[in-house]
């Protein structure tokens, strides 16, 4: 196909594509250059909760794109300032920043912790193992998968990274010098990996003994995609700085920074900026998500979310072999595989669905919110096929 040749052609190689050419979208549903339907079950990597063509978010769009597309953050704007009393009537934090990107966000987060830190002489970050926190050089400085690491050295220094889940290794880790931890509540591109219980109390327990930041990480894991506004409401704590994006612009760039009162006043004048941070046609398509999902979607997800984990833990008992572990929260799951799952990947596109798979096998599923059960039931009729061929074809062998 020729616009695949293109792809070849022109791009730097970032991106191995799928193989499906995608002309639009509608509801819970992809179509491609033939026509064929596809049920999308990874919502543009957690960006499309509201699935595609809502007409609320493009009124919300519509309207401001008549009024102005960008004015600059020299001015105070509407559309910013409407978001931002939702986000902070939401989540009750005190202050708040836009930026464009989760990378974006997590490099904000890093500027307030270290600036934060000088105020005691603390200066060390620590983050964990198989996290992920986006490709900017401060973000990548918080991994250590060689596979997004390797060849950008030299990183920031100052960073150690702890065992994620282990609650001996973020006790061996901090110190008086730590000045914040950053972490995923529910690791995404990790492989769908919830915090231990054990891990949050040992790191906030550790954070009334030596004074740090916690940083939470819900890029992928906020907005509702878990059933709560932010991931680590499941665990009865509350993190100083919160790093927001995928879902928060309805499908236009947009991420944002929420800070409690001991950061509030880390920032002035003129330390940190963007020019497109918090674009207004970004911020009017964000407060139509919100609304759209407090108008009746948060229950579903809750609803429908554990509806989709019990029909994948009846297939893991069925096939037992193939899959390892069932995990996640809410609409944030994923499928371990004792196999790696590209082709399984492949042969669900075949039969109409798009799913995901991420840390080389694990099936990762961020369906829209407005999924329903008819459609969990049919991702799962067709994924049961799939897993039956490929136990087949492994005892054929
Ligand atoms: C996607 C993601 C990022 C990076 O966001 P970008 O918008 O791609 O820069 C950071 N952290 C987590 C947990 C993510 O899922």
């Amino acid at each position: 196909m020729q616009i695949f040749d293109i792809e070849k052609e022109l791009f730097f190689s970032t991106y191995k594509r799928l193989e499906v050419y995608i002309k639009h979208g509608d509801g819970v549903y992809l179509f491609d250059n033939d026509g064929k339907r596809y049920l999308d079950m990874i919502s543009g990597i957690g960006v499309n909760v509201l699935g595609y063509g809502n007409e609320n978010v493009k009124k919300a769009i519509i309207e401001q794109v008549e009024k102005y597309l960008h004015l600059s953050n020299l001015f105070v704007q509407d559309p910013q300032v409407e978001l931002v009393k939702l986000l902070i009537e939401i989540s009750g934090y005190k202050k708040v920043f836009f930026t464009n990107s989760g990378a974006e966000a997590i490099e904000t987060c890093i500027k307030i912790t270290r600036k934060w830190g000088k105020r005691f002489g603390k200066t060390e970050l620590i983050s964990f193992s198989n996290s992920f926190h986006g490709r900017t050089m401060g973000a990548l400085s918080l991994m250590d998968r060689a596979k997004y690491r390797d060849g950008y050295e030299p990183f920031l220094p100052e960073i150690s990274k702890a065992r994620y889940n282990n609650v001996k290794d973020i006790e061996e880790k901090v110190n008086h010098k730590t000045a914040g931890v950053f972490l995923e509540f529910v690791q995404g591109e990790g492989g769908i990996v919830p915090a231990d219980e054990n891990l949050i109390k040992k790191i906030f327990e550790l954070k009334e003994k030596f004074n740090f930041l916690v940083v939470a990480d819900e890029i992928q894991c906020g907005l509702w995609r878990t059933g709560k506004f932010f991931a680590f409401e499941h665990y009865d704590v509350k993190p100083d700085i919160v790093a927001l994006a995928k879902p928060l612009g309805g499908g236009l760039p947009l991420g944002a920074v929420f800070g409690n009162e001991k950061v509030a006043d880390v920032f002035t004048f003129g330390t940190h900026g963007s020019t497109f941070g918090g674009n207004p046609v970004a911020c009017s398509a964000g407060c139509a998500v919100i609304k759209e999902i407090q108008n009746g979607l948060i229950q579903s997800v809750m609803l429908v979310g554990n509806y989709f984990k019990s029909k994948l833990l009846e297939l893991k008992m069925k096939h037992q072999k193939l899959v390892k572990d069932i995990r996640g929260l809410g609409l944030m799951l994923g499928v371990e595989l004792n196999i790696e799952c590209f082709d399984i990947v492949r042969r669900l596109i075949q039969k109409g669905i798009i799913a995901n798979c991420t840390n080389n096998n694990v099936i990762r599923l961020l369906p829209p919110f407005i999924i329903k059960e008819e459609h969990i039931d049919f991702f799962i009729e067709k994924f049961d096929e799939v897993l039956n061929e490929f136990q087949q074809q492994s005892s054929g062998k």
